[in-house]
């Protein structure tokens, strides 16, 4: 038995229900190895299951995602040693300085990548990457609409796509932020924070991209949906990853025929990571395109552990750039 600091929740609510308390972790179990946290990633899948939208049992530790050094390995575990370096981001109750992990959750991280770096590309990075190698299998000369640009998996996205020879028309909510997407590699820049209606934004992503876009990828959800839709081509894909402002309501399925028969998914990296394989695949993909300086990754924040509060208000407000993470002590 060892001590933990870990970040609860103690039941569905605001931010005022976190609460960084000890507690006691047993040894690792079957199957399991227990790392020492070096890096805990900040998403918005947190602040879904804290509201209750995806629920939870409460109290529970928060977090999906993170990195660290296995200090212990339990039964039937191969492969891994103490002082392993690993990652994760399927893998609930992370927010912890001491956490055991099921043992085919984590990846190894490889030389050369900081373990800070790999807690932030976790989870956005494979999302970045089975969005634009899977959901949609974005080609050389395409148009792809990316709402948030400057974000997260935003930020990731660009690059991702601007690498298989694919133009970006970038959203974010002011310029500063534009300014990031740009320097990422997009190629047209909208500050969606100056349009009233979604006709007018999908408007003037038709005429920065020349016709409508072929994939439209939208983690902003509620703010956006609309204007993402109008913007396709015929037959383009509606691709909604996620509801930064608020889910979607249902709507008429009659839009996609009079759109264009477009398509329209809600995707989730747990179905995409659906075995070890494809964990391994994405995984290596990422970690090693950091590891050769091909794919950048922005900590736009990094805050003690027992500050988890004040690194969500930023992420909910709309405060931040790229990826927060918690580290045990800043
Ligand atoms: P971001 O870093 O992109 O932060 C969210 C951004 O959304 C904000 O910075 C802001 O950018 C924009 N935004 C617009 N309206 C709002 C609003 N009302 N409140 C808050 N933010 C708003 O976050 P992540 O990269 O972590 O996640 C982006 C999306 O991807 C989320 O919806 C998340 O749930 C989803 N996601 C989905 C996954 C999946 O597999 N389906 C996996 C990982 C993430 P601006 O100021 O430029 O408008």
């Amino acid at each position: 038995m060892t001590t933990a600091t870990s970040v609860f929740v103690s039941e569905p609510g605001e931010r005022d229900v976190l609460e960084v308390r000890e507690h006691d972790v047993p040894a690792p179990g079957r199957g399991e190895v227990q790392v020492e946290l070096a890096a805990a990633g900040v998403n918005f899948i947190d602040v879904y299951k804290r509201q209750g939208i995806y629920p939870v049992p409460t109290p529970f530790v928060l977090g999906e995602e993170g990195a660290g050094t296995v200090v212990a390995v339990g039964a039937d575990v191969s492969g891994l040693a103490v002082g392993d370096r690993v990652a994760w981001c399927q893998a609930p109750a992370s927010m912890s300085t001491i956490t055991n992990k099921p043992a085919d959750k984590v990846v190894p991280v490889p030389d050369g990548v900081d373990l800070e770096v790999a807690a932030a590309a976790m989870l956005q990075g494979l999302t970045a990457h089975y969005l634009v190698t899977s959901t949609y299998a974005v080609r050389e000369g395409e148009v792809a609409l990316v709402h948030a640009a400057a974000g997260g998996v935003g930020q990731l996205l660009v690059q991702l796509i601007t690498q298989r020879g694919a133009s970006v028309v970038a959203t974010a909510g002011t310029d500063e932020k534009l300014d990031i997407a740009r320097a990422l590699g997009a190629h047209h820049l909208i500050n969606y924070s100056t349009f009233s209606s979604s006709d007018d934004l999908a408007a003037a992503v038709r005429s920065a991209a020349g016709r409508g876009v072929d994939v439209a990828y939208d983690g902003v959800g509620k703010a956006t949906f609309d204007a993402s839709l109008a913007s396709l081509r015929p037959r383009g894909m509606m691709v909604l990853f996620g509801g930064a402002s608020g889910q979607v309501p249902p709507f008429d399925i009659q839009r996609l025929n009079a759109g264009g028969s477009l398509f329209l998914t809600r995707p989730s990296l747990g179905h995409y990571v659906a075995d070890r394989d494809e964990l391994e695949w994405r995984a290596r993909e990422v970690l090693g395109a950091i590891a050769d300086g091909s794919l950048a990754i922005d900590i736009g924040g990094r805050y003690p552990l027992t500050e988890a509060a004040a690194a969500y208000a930023a992420l909910e407000g709309r405060q931040t750039t790229g990826k927060l993470i918690l580290v045990p002590s800043a």
